[in-house]
Parts: C-alpha cells; structure tokens; sequence
C-alpha cells in the first residue's frame, strides 16, 4: 500500500493568523488545508481524504463543537483524530469538547512544536491504531527496562502501586510516597496535568489503544524533570477498565539538549527566551535580539547525500556558531549573554542579551553570514550551505516572547524570499507580505495543475554573423487574476515549495518540442539550440538525467541541441556531486552553460572541473561595460583558456555590441537583438532570417538598431511599464 503525505485540515475563521502554522506544517511534509468556516469543513472532510483536524472552537455560524458532535457521528476518535483549538481561558470549552469525542486540545495563541507535538502524536496512535494488536503492545510494556519508574493502578479502588525506582527517580524514598495517585499528578506541572488527565481517562474509555504522554514531573529538589508516561488498561469482558499499568521514563535530557548537536534544543532556548524577556521588559537601557537562522539548500545536500552526512554537516555548523558568537563576544561590546539552540531540522536560533542597539545583532548576523560562507569539510567533501537569517529587536510592545520568535522567523522568511543567503530585521510590513506569499504560493500550485504557463524564447545570436545560433527558453506565468506574472515573482516561491520540479519539467519538454519543431522547419548550420534553465532544486534532483532523457527521446530532439544553463549557486552547496552529475549529462551529449557568471561566490576554484560549454556573463556587467570593461574582459579571457563559449546577456546597445566585438566575446543575447517572444514572435524571426540578403554580413547589419525595441512595443511583455 502507498501512502502519501498525511494530510490535515485547519478549521478557523480568523485565517490570516493561520498562514504561518500552515507555512511550517507544509515544510514539516504535511499535506495541510484551510477551512474558514465549519459547513466549509465538513463539505472538505467529506470529499477529501483527512488524517486529521484541527478545529477552532470559537467560529461565527457553527461552532467547533457543533462541527465536532457532527464529526463524530461518522467518524470515531481513532479514524479521525480532532484536535480543539480553544482560548487560552476556556476550560469549558476544552472539557465540552473533550466529552464531545475531542483527541486532544491546544489552546491560542498556538505554540508551533506544541500543535507539532500533539499532531504526532495523535497521527501515531492512529497509526498504532491501524498497526498494533493490544497483545504486542502489552508485551513491550512489560519488557521495559528497569531504568523506568512502574506503577499499576488498581482503579476500581483507586489505589496506586509505585515501584521503588519510580519513587527514586523523583528523589524520594520507598516509604515517603502513599498508595494515593495523587502522589503521581500533584507533582505534574500544572502546565501539563489537565492533559495527562484527559489522556488517561480517553485511555480507559477506549477511546485510545494505549496511553502515552510527555509531562513534567518535579522532583524533591524543587526541579522539573521530563517524563515520558505510557500506560495500558485490561479490561472485563464488557470493555470496561479495572486495572491501569504503565512505566514512568526520565527525557529530560533528550527534552532539553538537542541529542545531534548539544545545544540546547527549543525547550530550553523557550525558557532561556521567557527569562530575559521578562528582564528586558524591566531593563530600559538594554534590549535582547533574537536570530533565527534556517539553511537554504539543506533539503539539497540531505537528498543528495544522504542523511547522515546531512546530520554532520549540522553538527559542524552548530560548531561554527559557537565559535563565531564566542569572537563576536569578545569583539562587541556587550557581554557574553547568548544562547543558541537547534530548534529542529536546519534551524537555529540565537538570543542575544544586554545589547544596547540593533547595531549590535546586525554585527552578529553579518559576522555569521562570513564565518558560514568558508567551505565546510564533511567526510571529505567541500560544502558551501548558506543561510537566510532573521532578526527580531525586543521592544515594549511584545506581550509574548512566541511573538518574538514568531517575527524572527518571519523575517527570515522574508530573507528567504529575497534571495536567500541574507539577513534581515524584522518589520511590520513582513507579516503582510508573508501572507501574500503564501496566496501566491496556493495559486502557484493551482496554475500549475492548470498548465497556466508558456515559454517565451530569446534569440543567442552570433556577434560575427549576426545569425541565430538558438534560443533561451524564458517561462511566463498567465494568470487570470494576475496577468503575466514574470518569472522573479515566482520563480524562488516554487524552489521554496518543490513546485519547480515539476514546473521545470514542464518548461524543459515544451522547450524541446518546440526546438523539434524548428528544426525540421529551418534547416541551420549548426542545427539550433535550446536553452532552458535549471534551478538549484530541479538540478540536484536524483532523477533529472533520467527525465533529459525521457524528454528527449519523446520529443525527438537530439541531446547535442540541449543547453542547460545553471547557476553557480546551483552548484555551490555541493560541487562535487555537481560535477559527476555534469559529466553524465555531458556523456548523454547535452551541453551545460554556466549562468549569470560572475555573480556567484566561490566555485571559481571548481571551474576548470565543471565539464562546461558556455559561459553567460552576467547583465549586471554588460550594462556597465562603457564605464568599466574590466570584469567582463576577464571573464572572456577566462573562457577561452578553458575552451569555453561566451555569451554576454543583457545587451541592449549598439554600442555595447561594438564593444563585445572589440573584446572578442562570440555571442550575445539582450533586447537590442529581441526581448523574448512567444513561440510564434520566434518563429517570425527565423522566418526573417531566412529571407537575409547574403550581401548583409555582420550583426549590427542583420539586426539594425532598434530591431529589439520593434519586438519590444509588439510584445509588451508584462505590460506597457516593463
Ligand atoms: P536569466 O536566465 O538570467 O534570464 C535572462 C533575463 O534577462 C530574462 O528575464 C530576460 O528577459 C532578461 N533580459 C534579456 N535581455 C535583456 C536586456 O537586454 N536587458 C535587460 N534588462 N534584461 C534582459 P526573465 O525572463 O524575467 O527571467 C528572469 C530569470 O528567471 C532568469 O534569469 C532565470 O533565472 C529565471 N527563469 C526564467 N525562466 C525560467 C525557467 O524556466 N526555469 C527556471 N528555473 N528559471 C527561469
Ligand atoms: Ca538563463
Ligand atoms: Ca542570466
């Protein structure tokens, strides 16, 4: 049996608080949807298949436990775990709910790893549920080692059997602790007893297979430890409970240390964070920072590499955090008041205390940016991860330190979005633009359900003959609401969510077909040649040269009139697979160009490695090229010693093609010649090529000035303004 991603709906009204949960479900590998109304849920449940809710208790119309009660009727607990999201004050609600078939509740605002946790968990019992037969579970429990507390609950009496050790564990010896259970839950953490309750007593209801909870436990010496408590009922022949058995588990370790890299996991960074929030808001003369820092390409080295050297590049970059923050200490002026903390996958966090200005968390953030962009050595491979930060300034107006945490992470979405590998501080309009985000992320995936895309085509020419030496495919998103979006809008959306995988897909087939299409229409010498681009997800993907060659045996287009242009940043993260995979893509014959060079960061060390064809250099360069030719007189010296082709981009000037020419670079691409057409705008330039009078020989003839600029007006790509 396959099964997909599990797959969760949201039920609140009030959505737009719901957009980041949703974000990070959906980065967790859930499928996860949002309902604004319960008739609109249950129309969802009915006709989709759910895993699991999370319910808003209070919503206009039909409340949470209406839609519950109504849920219920078809569904039991086990097949369809629902969690209620209540007030933090409304206890009522929580036990209305829990007595109306509720699995388990969180209350508002949502603290992301508790809603995590619970979500789990409860998809775990369903799937033990499914898995499990009561006798194995039975035995296991038995079996447990005697590191754990035990106790056995004689329920009809309600007296409580601890063994020695559970009473050790919590500092207390065999004769200080009664038969009462209260001994167990008056040492819960209030914080967590209400839950531990409702889940043993849904246990002995039947309601779960098995009970299991994570809850504070404090110990004699006025600490609380964490404790894992798990437990089984046997029941009569009429299914009810007389007898509950279980064992008691010390995590505290596990629960405060993040076990891979030993910094202090999220449950100690949230306490840390809560203190010396509470601290600022009595200091006024210093702040606290917080960054928060999240890996852009580690879904990238994970897959490629594997998950243990992904494990160690981790460990390596907690060590480099530590040591940055160690010399940025003694550099600045405050103190030595920080925290950093794993708070799970590839994403960190650090608290700064005692500074006195936002100058002092950017001086970190810049610092850590430098100190990460050094190659790291795992298991003797080079890798060049970069990260996208976030900072969140402490100011009187947070009520929470989650607030904090919250806007942190929010601005380093929005790094994210603006190109990873950056940092940026916190601003209001970035929870707006979030959102926005995420809309265009919904309809970005609903586009590409609907094919509404279309490649445009930009002619390469050669500066010498001025003829067509082929075409970049450039895609262009139509819209009905949006009109046509161009690709910077949405390009880094679709890496961020996997959908240019299969957009890219899309691009690199009509491409080539296309390209087919030409070919057998305007014979050429050398035959044309397509280019499409390739991003740093779809290039790393483990399938890619199995899917070239799919593509171009479907469409029938020989592999030497394949160009994939990649970025360098494409192959930072991990040069040398990107070199083997280069090389069984050239194998297959297809030609690989290096784009937007000279815009990169480091791999200029790998460049003689990268079995290569072109060269494009950057626009940015050409369209200084009048004032400072120097880079781009490098950059052509550079690929002729390597035997490389060099296209400049970008130009748009007769005076730059001069220029080119004089320096000696080959081809060229940019708005003088065309800006990029539909199929049908190409077309018309091959057509117009083919009736050339012989008499005209060189590029500035063939494509007079102003050739672009005609093209332009024709094709007015993303509106008159563009
Ligand atoms: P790029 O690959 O560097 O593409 C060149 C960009 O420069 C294109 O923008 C093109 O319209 C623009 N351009 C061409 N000539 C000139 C000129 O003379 N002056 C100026 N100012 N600009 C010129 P476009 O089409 O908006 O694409 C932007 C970027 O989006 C591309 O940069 C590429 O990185 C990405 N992209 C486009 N299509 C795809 C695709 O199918 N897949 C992927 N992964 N990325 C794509
Ligand atoms: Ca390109
Ligand atoms: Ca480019």
């Amino acid at each position: 049996m396959i099964s997909g991603p599990d797959t969760l709906l949201i039920v609140d009204d009030d959505t737009a608080n719901c957009d980041l949960m949703l974000r990070r479900l959906r980065k967790r590998g859930f499928e996860a949807s949002l309902a604004s109304d319960g008739r609109s849920a249950l129309e969802w449940i009915n006709s989709h298949q759910v895993d699991l809710v999370l319910l808003d208790v209070q919503m206009p119309d039909m409340d949470g436990v209406q839609v519950l009660k109504t849920l219920r009727q078809t569904y039991t607990p086990a097949q369809l775990p629902i969690i209620m999201v209540t007030g933090k004050a409304s206890s009522d609600d929580v036990v209305s709910a829990l007595a109306a078939g509720a699995n388990d509740y969180v209350t508002k605002p949502i603290d992301f790893p508790v809603v995590l946790a619970r979500i789990q968990n409860q998809l775990s019992r369903k799937r033990a549920e499914e898995a499990l037969r009561e006798s194995e579970e039975r035995y296991a429990l038995a079996s447990r080692g005697a590191n754990d507390g035990l106790w056995d609950w004689d329920v009809v009496r309600n007296k409580m059997y601890f063994s020695p050790r559970w009473k050790a564990m919590l500092g207390w010896n065999e004769d200080e602790i009664s038969d009462d259970p209260d001994e167990w839950f008056r040492r819960i953490h209030p914080d967590d007893v209400d839950r531990v309750r409702a889940d043993i007593a849904a246990h002995l209801d039947e309601a779960t297979p098995h009970y299991e909870d994570e809850y504070r436990m404090l110990h004699r010496d006025g600490n609380y430890l964490w404790m894992l408590g798990r437990g089984l009922a046997v029941r009569n022949s009429s299914g009810k409970a007389y007898r509950m058995a279980g064992s008691q588990t010390d995590i505290t370790r596990g629960k405060v240390v993040d076990v891979l890299t030993g910094l202090p996991n999220r449950v100690l960074f949230m306490d840390r964070l809560s203190r010396s929030f509470e601290r600022a808001r009595r200091r006024k003369d210093k702040t606290l920072a917080l960054i928060f820092l999240d890996l852009d390409s580690f879904k990238l080295i994970n897959d490629s590499l594997g998950h243990m050297m992904g494990d160690q590049l981790l460990v390596a970059i907690a060590g480099r955090l530590e040591a940055t923050l160690r010399s940025t200490d003694s550099v600045a002026r405050f103190g030595r008041n920080h925290t950093i903390a794993r708070l799970g996958g590839d994403e960190f966090t650090i608290l700064l205390e005692d500074i006195s200005s936002a100058l002092d968390a950017t001086r970190v953030a810049e610092r850590i940016a430098h100190d990460l962009s050094m190659p790291f050595m795992v298991a003797g491979q080079e890798l060049f991860p970069t990260a996208s930060i976030g900072i969140a300034l402490y100011n009187p107006s947070y009520q929470s330190p989650q607030e904090l945490l919250r806007d942190a992470d929010t601005a380093m979405y929005s790094a994210k979005s603006l190109g990873k590998g950056r940092y940026e501080i916190f601003d209001a309009d970035m929870r707006a633009n979030a959102i926005a985000r995420l809309q265009l992320e919904t309809e970005l995936r609903r586009g590409i359900e609907r094919k509404e895309f279309e490649n445009f085509y930009q002619v390469i020419v050669s500066l010498e003959t001025g003829r067509i030496l082929g075409f970049e495919a450039l895609v262009r998103w139509k819209n009905s609401s949006r009109g046509i979006v161009p690709p910077k809008e949405f390009i880094l959306v679709a890496e961020e969510t996997g959908l240019i995988v299969p957009l890219g897909q899309w691009v690199l087939e009509t491409a080539c077909r296309q390209m087919r299409i030409w070919q057998s229409r305007f014979a050429n010498d050398p035959p044309l040649m397509i280019s499409v681009n390739l991003s740093a997800r779809h290039f790393l993907q483990a399938d890619l040269l199995q899917h070239c060659r799919a593509v171009l045996h479907d469409t029938q287009l020989s592999y030497s009139s394949l160009n994939l242009e990649v970025t360098e940043s494409a192959t930072m993260p991990n040069p040398e697979s990107a070199i083997e995979l280069m090389n069984q893509l050239k194998s297959l014959g297809i030609k690989i160009a290096i784009d937007d060079f000279g815009t990169g960061y480091s791999s200029l060390s790998y460049l003689h490695r990268f079995p290569l064809d072109s060269l494009k250099i950057d626009q940015v360069f050409v369209s200084r090229i009048m004032e400072d030719d120097e880079i781009v007189r490098t950059i052509i010296t550079l690929g002729r010693n390597l035997g490389l082709k060099v296209i400049a981009e970008g130009v748009e000037n007769l005076e730059q093609v001069m220029k080119l020419k004089e320096l000696g670079c080959e081809y060229a691409q940019g708005y003088y010649f065309s800006v990029p057409v539909s199929a049908e705008g190409a077309t018309d330039l091959l057509l117009a090529q083919k009736h050339w009078p012989d008499s005209l020989k060189t590029a500035c003839e063939r494509w007079p000035v102003g050739t672009g600029a005609i093209h332009r007006m024709i094709n007015t790509e993303f509106g008159p303004h563009s």
